[in-house]
C-alpha cells in the first residue's frame, strides 16, 4: 500500500512541505519528469532545492530495464545516494521513478528483479504524481519494465510509492486520444478484476466504484470538464486498488505480447485487444465499443497482418508467460483453454 495520499485541485502546491521531512543529510531529491513538460509552466512549480536535480524522462518508449539502470548508475556516480525519487508524469514516468528508487539500493540490474517478490531491499523514498489517469501505477505494487527477455514488472512489497499527490489539474491538457486510451486501461482493469477468479470483496469494492466512475466519465457525460478529470483520477486510484488484491486478465496478457514485439503502448494496446474479446468479456466489450463511439476514438485494426510465424511465436511466448493473468481470467485449467493455436488465432484477428 501507498503510505500517504493527498488528493485535490492544487495539491501539487504542497509538494515542498511534503518533501521537507524526507530530505536526508543534504542528499538531493531527484525529480523524474515526463518529457512532455519540458519548458512547460509545471516545471517552474517544482520545489527544487540546493543540489536537487530534474531529469526529463524520455517516454517515447515504455520504460526499459536498461534505461532504469543507466539513470540509477548516473545518480550513484554523481551523488553517491539520494534522498528520494519523485515521478511526475503518466504511468511510464511513475514506473520509471519506482524502479530507479529501488535500484538505488538493490544490487545488479533491474532485469534481475522482473518477476514476483524478487526485490531484496527497500528503495529510497519515492513519491508519484500522475499527469494522466488510468494506469493505477500510482498505487500498484509493480513497475512494468521491458527487459532483455521479457516485459514484466518488479512486483514486490517494496515497489509502491511512499507518497502520492493526486492533483486532477495536472491532467487537464492531456490530448483526447491519449486520455481515452489510458482511461480505458482503468476500465479494462475493472472488467478483468471483477470477472476474474481471484476476486474478493476488497477488489470488488474498489473495482465496482472505479467502473461506475468510468461510466460516468465516458458514457454519461457529453463534454469533458474539470469534474471528468476529478472522477477519472479517482477511478484510476480505485481501479489500481482493485487489482492490488486480484489480477488483470486476457486483454493485458495478450497486449503484453504486442507491446514486447511491436512496441505498442499499454493503453492503446489494451484497447486494440479488448475490442476483440467478446468471447471472454461480452458485456464489457459491448460497453467499451459504446465508449469508443461516443468519444469519437479510432482503434487501430489489422496490426498483426504480415507478421511472420517467428513473430507470432515470440508474442505467444510472452503472453503465455503471464501465468497469474491467465489463471485469474480462465481458472486453474487455463492452459487447457488457452492453447497456442487459440492464442495465435486471436492475435491474427487484431
Ligand atoms: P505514458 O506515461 O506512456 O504517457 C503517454 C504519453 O502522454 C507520453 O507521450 C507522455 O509524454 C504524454 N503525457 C503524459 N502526461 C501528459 C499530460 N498531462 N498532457 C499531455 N501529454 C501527457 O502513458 P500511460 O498510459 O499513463 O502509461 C503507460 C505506461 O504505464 C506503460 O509503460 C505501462 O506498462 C505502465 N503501466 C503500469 C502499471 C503499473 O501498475 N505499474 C499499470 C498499467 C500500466
Ligand atoms: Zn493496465
Amino acid at each position: 500500500m501507498v503510505g500517504y495520499v493527498i488528493y485535490g485541485r492544487g495539491a501539487f502546491n504542497q509538494l515542498d512541505q511534503i518533501l521537507e521531512p524526507n530530505r536526508k543529510n543534504g542528499l538531493p531529491m531527484i525529480f523524474l519528469v515526463d518529457h512532455f513538460f519540458k519548458n512547460k509552466e509545471l516545471v517552474n512549480r517544482i520545489p527544487v532545492k540546493e543540489n536537487d536535480k530534474i531529469i526529463f524522462a524520455d517516454v517515447t518508449y515504455e520504460p526499459k530495464t536498461t534505461y532504469v539502470d543507466s539513470i540509477a548508475a548516473e545518480l550513484k556516480e554523481t551523488f553517491g545516494n539520494v534522498s528520494g525519487v519523485i515521478g511526475i508524469g503518466g504511468g511510464s514516468t511513475m514506473d520509471l521513478a519506482k524502479a530507479v528508487a529501488l535500484m538505488m539500493t538493490n544490487p545488479g540490474s533491474s532485469a534481475d528483479y522482473q518477476g514476483w517478490d524478487l526485490v531484496k531491499f527497500p528503495g529510497v523514498y519515492k513519491a508519484g504524481i500522475p499527469t494522466l489517469s488510468g494506469t493505477g501505477a500510482e498505487v500498484s505494487r509493480t513497475t512494468v519494465l521491458t527487459g532483455p527477455t521479457k516485459k514484466l514488472g518488479m512486483n514486490s512489497d517494496f515497489t509502491p510509492f511512499d507518497q502520492i499527490v493526486l492533483d486532477p489539474e495536472l491532467t487537464e491538457n492531456a490530448p483526447k486520444d491519449q486520455r481515452f486510451y489510458t482511461g480505458m486501461d482503468c476500465y479494462i482493469h475493472c472488467i478483468e478484476s471483477l470477472q476474474g477468479t481471484y476476486l474478493n470483496e476488497f477488489s470488488k469494492s474498489y473495482g465496482e466504484k472505479a467502473l461506475q466512475l468510468c461510466r460516468e466519465v465516458f458514457i454519461e457525460k457529453d463534454n469533458w470538464d474539470n469534474e471528468s478529470d476529478d472522477k477519472l483520477m479517482m477511478a484510476s486510484y480505485a481501479g489500481g486498488m482493485s487489482i492490488a488484491y486480484s489480477q488483470v486478465g486476457v486483454a493485458h496478457a495478450v497486449s503484453y505480447g504486442l507491446s514486447y514485439l511491436l512496441g505498442i503502448k499499454h493503453g492503446i494496446g489494451n484497447c486494440i485487444v479488448f475490442n476483440h474479446l467478446e468471447e471472454y468479456y461480452l458485456e464489457g466489450v459491448r460497453e467499451f465499443k459504446k465508449m469508443v463511439e461516443k468519444n469519437g476514438i479510432h482503434i487501430p485494426e489489422n496490426i498483426c497482418s504480415g507478421l511472420t510465424e517467428e513473430q507470432f511465436r515470440v508474442m505467444i511466448d510472452v503472453s503465455l508467460g503471464m501465468k497469474p493473468l491467465w489463471e485469474n481470467a480462465l481458472g486453474k485449467d487455463w492452459e487447457k483453454i488457452m492453447t497456442r493455436e487459440k492464442l495465435k488465432a486471436l492475435y491474427q484477428k487484431l
